[in-house]
């Protein structure tokens, strides 16, 4: 009976995300019985409680985790908060931790977990009092320790890891070009690459520039194929921790990028049971 109630207990302590599944497939099954009520609000993003989406992006150097975040908190009315953001835009300012970051930078030195965390603390708190609810992370937590002190600062629902085949980022970083003019960003791949393990075939268009940029195109010096190989050694090496300190949570959504923006966004909003929303959307708007 303890044991019972203890589990009783913990399915309603469990993430927002599960509960809002449940009341979905509840609601679907519903449904059958009776008409669907025409102007029944779709809110999946608030419980009862008013709680809102508290996600996390993770994924390699080159996957576009920062496109696939920041469409999202559109699409959903929450903010996109990058951790490399929060830095630059405190370096910026005045006042005492903006001067030791400032330091800090100029050694060359990491910016350490304890300010990072405070940065994103004062970033939240910022947002609540202003009346945001809710956000998607990108580009943190990077280590188990960020994500442990992470979790003591703010419930996470749900960790979103974005994941293409390693040729597919090898070959994305080397096609990436910038115009020395006007400073955007192309990218010169075709990539058309067999899917393995059962997964779907990938393509991705190139994002060819305009022709007053054609002559203009520069390679980052970083984008060599060693560089690229190694930043994601490096960024495996960190994230597999990561990524089981979630899984091991059954927060951890494992997420095949079936290509670029327009072949993997329409995907990603059903994996993440969006489609209907965005539908809705687009019908209101
Ligand atoms: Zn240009």
């Amino acid at each position: 009976m303890a044991a019972l109630i203890r589990a009783l207990r913990s399915s309603s302590s469990s993430s927002y995300y599960t509960n809002y599944f449940i009341r979905r497939s509840l609601s679907t099954a519903a449904s059958t019985t009776a008409p669907p009520l025409k102007s029944e609000p779709f809110t999946p993003f608030m419980d009862t409680k008013g709680k809102h989406v508290q996600w996390v992006f993770l994924g390699c150097p080159g996957v576009g985790k920062g496109t696939f975040a920041s469409r999202l908190s559109t699409l959903l009315g929450v903010p996109h908060i990058a951790t490399g953001d929060l830095v630059r835009e405190e370096l910026s300012a005045s006042g005492p931790l903006s001067k030791q970051l400032t330091e800090i930078v100029n050694q060359g030195e990491l910016v350490s977990d304890e300010i990072i965390i405070s940065l994103l603390s004062k970033r939240l708190e910022t947002g609540e009092a202003k009346g945001e609810s809710g956000f998607i992370l990108d580009g943190f937590p990077r280590t188990v320790r960020q994500a442990e002190i992470l979790g003591d600062v703010t419930d996470i629902d749900l960790v979103v890891n974005l994941k293409l085949p390693e040729r597919v980022l090898v070959e994305k970083c080397l096609g990436r070009r910038i115009c020395s003019q006007c400073g955007k960003n192309f990218n010169v791949a075709n990539i058309n690459v067999k899917g393995e393990n059962g997964n779907p075939d990938i393509s991705m268009d190139p994002l060819l520039p305009p022709p007053q940029c054609v002559a203009k195109l520069i390679t980052r010096s970083d984008d060599t194929e060693a560089i690229v190989r190694e930043r994601l050694r490096v960024y495996y090496e960190k994230s597999q921790p990561v990524e089981e300190f979630y899984r091991s949570q059954g927060k951890l959504m494992e997420f095949n990028l079936p290509g670029g923006l327009p072949e993997s966004w329409p995907k990603l909003l059903e994996a993440l049971n969006l489609d209907e929303y965005e539908d809705k959307q687009s019908a209101a708007a």
